[in-house]
């Protein structure tokens, strides 16, 4: 027997017409690259992304035309994620930080036509622009006054191109599971992959991130998204913003830890989400300078595991909940939130904490497992750690152009990382499979050796490598950034540190302290360049592994 209930394809520009419908007067603030704040409703950011549609048509793209992004988190290029979407043709946002060759190659793979780019990155643009065959022009996110001079062939002002269009318009109905957007993994080894999204799938992945049990938008709510538009879908903030009528505050390229203070309490920002680089930087300052950030209530920290002293920091220091959350481009790209189960609350701090380290539990949509190399599913105790798979209407099936299926018989897609779940269906993870150190035919987790440091009072940032070692076949040797560099802790020190917060045997063999780490082109720990600067190091032979 069939529900007669109706039908109707889920389709990314519903939710900006939702959004203008149901919260006309909701506001979109944006601190411009110009540094000057913009304001405005989202009743006229959905006619300006209808403007931006038809400027897009009368240019003659259309359904399945790839058209990038180069841009910050502005409203005009959340204009761009509507307008783009809308018509059928599809997103393709580009992460600037790339290097030339990874960007030349991901703009050829995914045959962008048009760039619609912010002035920054104009001259990244200039010097590859004789490598990128099937892009037929630019489109400068500014006005004419700010038009510059510019070597690009066939440029158009995107304030001039929406000035010609009236908004009048209705999205064409299209079919959910066309393409939507494309973004690409950062690709620490090998070519980026693009993972290309449907309609349906961003719409549901929205409807995750709204709940309560994911980031638990509203209407009440200022958020913050300072994850980049360009860095997994901003963890599906565009969409979410929408679906739910929040007022959206974007950042545009000021993400010093200045600015973003500024920001958190002149727009008095609720809820706002990052990596925790960022939130180093903010830690700091407010360190620094005394400042602090009332008003914030919660923040969202993910793309790398977070330290339990910045949890703590933030909870304890400055009344700020932190909620873990995990996620790869891959999954669109929210996969599970630690958020505290109603008995947590009654527990003492630490033994939240406890808790709260993990990267949280599954959103509904997403199912989960542990496997170790056989394929055999592993105990979800805690203690068993294996290959983390995963499964849902958000995650992805096949990378784009690439024929081969991204999963294995039983539909389900390897993460990349190593991770244990406990008995509450909390998952942890322990490693990127890449970055695991196998010490002795032990494994080494790099994140709690690197989490253990960071709660170093002297210690900024610390990153773990494995490296060779003629009798373990590779050891830890950890490198540290101090918060001041005039007056470093002493290796000694850290290791004293360590000694009562892990294994004896995890305990690096050696302690480097230098003045920065390298980090990616999403603002994660480099380990990739760490590994190629520390490959000739040479360790005692002395450790012993009891
Ligand atoms: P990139 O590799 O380009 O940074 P992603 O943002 O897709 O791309 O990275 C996904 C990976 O980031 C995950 O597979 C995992 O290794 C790591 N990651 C994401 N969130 C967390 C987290 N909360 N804790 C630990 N690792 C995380």
């Amino acid at each position: 027997m069939l529900g007669q209930m109706q039908d109707s394809p889920l389709l990314v520009s519903q939710l900006i017409d939702f959004a203008a419908k149901v919260y006309p007067s909701q506001t979109i603030t944006t601190k411009t690259v110009e540094g000057e704040l913009h304001q405005y409703t989202f009743k006229e950011s959905a006619k300006r992304s209808k403007q931006l549609a038809q400027a897009l048509l009368r240019l003659g793209l259309g359904e399945g035309d790839v058209v990038a992004t180069m841009a910050w988190n502005t409203y005009r290029h959340y204009e761009c994620w509507y307008g783009i979407s809308g018509i059928g043709a599809v997103l393709h946002t580009v992460n600037p930080r790339l290097f030339a060759e990874q960007l030349v190659y991901i703009i050829n793979h995914a045959e962008d036509q048009y760039i619609m780019v912010d002035l920054t990155f104009v001259p990244l643009l200039e010097s590859i622009q004789d490598l990128l065959p099937s892009v037929k022009g630019y489109i400068f996110l500014t006005d004419e006054a700010h038009m510059p001079e510019t070597v690009l062939k066939n440029v158009h002002c995107y304030e001039t191109l929406l000035a010609q269009e009236d908004g009048d318009m209705e999205w064409p109905s299209l079919d959910e599971s066309q393409a939507s957007s494309l973004c690409y993994t950062s690709g620490t080894t090998g070519n980026p992959k693009g993972v290309i999204y449907s309609h349906r799938s961003s719409v549901l992945h929205s409807w995750a991130v709204c709940a309560k049990s994911g980031m638990g938008l509203d209407a009440s709510e200022s958020v913050l998204p300072i994850v980049p538009m360009f860095h997994a879908n901003a963890w599906g903030l565009v969409y979410a913003t929408a679906m739910a009528g929040s007022r959206v505050v974007l950042p545009g390229p000021h993400l010093d830890g200045a600015n973003i203070c500024q920001l958190i309490n002149e727009q008095k920002i609720d809820f706002t989400a990052a990596v925790p680089t960022v939130w180093t930087m903010l830690l700091n300052y407010l360190e620094t300078t005394g400042n602090t950030i009332d008003c914030l209530q919660s923040v969202i920290i993910g793309g790398s595991a977070v330290p339990r002293a910045m949890i703590e920091t933030f909870e304890q220091k400055y009344g700020v909940e932190v909620w873990q959350a995990w996620g790869m481009t891959e999954l669109s790209p929210l996969g599970t939130i630690n958020k505290p189960q109603a008995q947590h609350r009654e527990w003492d701090y630490q033994r939240q904490l406890d808790v709260k380290v993990k990267q949280g539990r599954a959103v509904f949509g997403i199912d989960m497992t542990i496997m170790d190399d056989e394929g055999n599913e592993l105990a979800h105790d805690g203690v068993a750690f294996g290959r983390l798979m995963v499964k849902g209407p958000w995650v992805v099936d096949g990378y784009f152009k690439s024929k081969n299926t991204a999963l294995d018989d039983n539909g389900w897609f390897d993460t990349g990382d190593v991770a244990t779940i406990d008995a509450s269906g909390n998952m942890q993870i322990t490693d990127r499979s890449k970055d695991v150190i196998k010490s002795g035919g032990e494994w080494i987790s790099s994140i709690d050796l690197e989490n253990a440091a960071m709660g170093h009072p002297e210690v900024l940032e610390a990153a773990v490598i494995g490296v060779h070692h003629p009798k373990w076949e590779e050891r830890p040797l950890m490198i540290v950034v101090p918060k001041t560099p005039a007056t470093p802790p002493s290796a000694e020190a850290i290791s004293e540190f360590l000694t009562s917060r892990v294994a004896k045997w995890w305990l690096p063999d050696a302690i480097e302290i230098v003045k920065e780490i390298p980090h990616t082109a999403t603002g994660k720990i480099n380990k990739v360049a760490l590994r190629t600067q520390f490959k000739d190091y040479v360790l005692s032979t002395n450790t012993e592994m009891a």
